[in-house]
């Protein structure tokens, strides 16, 4: 699903609390009832209230969706990028957003711009959209998940990938410096580089091997494993060589039940590619597990960032569903098909959608987002 901010700069200051009151009912409720809607908003005067319902729906950020019992609505995607940025934008992290540079497994990343004019990341966690339909096994475990609980699991990924990314940074490791996070948004360091698998030019393929596999034992030695250390996911400057790493909602603890398979992964990850792409075998067949000797401890450090430990195993168990996929994509399984399933989503629950504005461009360059909006100023 796109990020389509056209609406943004015409929300009144009650569309932006009703907003946050529907998100608020989908707590405890699957669909929010429209009088607990109106309720929460603590809006006086049913009219303005039944307005703004009808406004959110039209532009999308809401869904009304048909109970059995009753009737009310749902927050959508599209609503909670909303909530985010106007979270961003009041404090003042975010001003104005650009293009879209990346579309991953499950997530979106764009440019956006501080009020600086600085160029910076904007990463929204989408976790819930890769296609399941083909997989049999824990089928149940994802396909009996709502939208809700999708949207929060990828809040779980945005808090716990700012938090690693923060202790990592603040430990010398080569990361993006993060910057902000809200709800499934994480806001980075904008890194002049592309990913291992794009560079062309690596001068000195030895070295930078040499260089990633230190890294993935100075990661295990400050008891931590990235979980996904590959080409798409490591960011090589073209002159200076030097790697970025990014990407880190699966990083998992030393002491993690499966942590050898996932840190004999990393490694193997890096050998294949260099193999295929340089024709390069290092003639030092490690690291290997018995190598890893712990001097740190960030894995228990990050605990103390907010991002609690049982948090971090409800993401974990949602997270290996998804490592089994990607082992299995030979077989079609774990394909991206973002529409194909918001278009399931919308019809398991029995939605009557708004406009649907998915198939249009938000346009080139930047878009401001709230500078000329009275509205938005009241609220912030
Ligand atoms: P996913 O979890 O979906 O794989 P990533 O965090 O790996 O998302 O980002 C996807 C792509 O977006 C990356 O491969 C890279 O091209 C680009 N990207 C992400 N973060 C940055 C950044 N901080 N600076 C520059 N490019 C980035
Ligand atoms: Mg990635």
């Amino acid at each position: 699903m796109k990020l389509d901010t056209r609406a943004i700069r015409y929300l009144t200051g009650e569309d932006w609390r009703v907003l946050t009151a529907v998100e608020m009912g989908s707590k405890n409720h699957e669909v929010v009832p429209t009088p607990l809607i109106s309720q929460i908003s603590g809006l006086r005067g049913a009219s303005g209230v039944n307005r703004s319902i009808s406004n959110l729906a039209k532009v999308g950020l809401t869904a009304k969706v048909k109970n059995a019992k009753y009737d009310g609505y749902r927050l959508t995607y599209g609503g909670l990028d909303y909530l985010a940025l106007n979270a961003f934008i009041k404090r003042k992290s975010v001003y104005s957003i650009g293009n879209q540079v990346g579309v991953g497994k499950e997530s979106d990343i764009y440019v956006v711009a501080d009020e600086s004019g600085k160029q910076i990341i904007l990463k929204i966690h989408r976790l819930g959209r890769i296609s399941f339909r083909t997989v049999k096994a824990n089928r149940d475990y994802l396909r009996n998940r709502n939208s809700a609980s999708w949207m929060y699991m990828s809040r779980l990924a945005a808090m716990k990938e700012f938090a690693f990314m923060k202790i990592l940074k603040d430990n010398g490791f080569p990361v993006p410096t993060p910057l902000d996070q809200a709800r499934h948004c994480v806001l980075m360091e904008l890194i002049d580089s592309y990913p291992l698998r794009q560079v062309t030019s690596i001068a000195d393929p030895p070295r930078l091997y040499a260089d990633l596999m230190a890294l993935i034992l100075r990661f295990a030695s400050q008891g931590l494993i990235h979980g996904d250390f590959n080409e798409f996911n490591i960011l090589v400057n073209e002159e200076t060589q030097q790697p970025v790493v990014i990407d880190f909602p699966q990083m998992v603890s030393i002491d993690h039940a499966n942590a050898k398979e996932y840190f004999d992964r990393d490694v193997q990850c890096i050998k294949t590619f260099f193999e295929r792409k340089f024709k390069f075998v290092s003639d030092d067949e490690g690291p290997t597990w018995d190598d890893v000797k712990r001097t740190g401890k960030l894995d228990i450090e990050v605990e103390a960032s907010g991002f609690s430990k049982k948090q971090s195993k409800e993401l974990d168990k949602y997270l290996q569903q998804i490592t089994q996929l990607d082992e299995r994509k030979g077989d079609g399984a774990g394909d991206v098909s973002a529409d194909e399933d918001e278009d399931e989503i919308e019809r398991n629950s029995d939605v009557e959608d708004g406009d649907d504005n998915d198939d249009e461009d938000a346009g080139d360059g930047h878009s401001s987002l709230s500078k000329d909006n009275p509205e938005m100023k009241n609220e912030a």
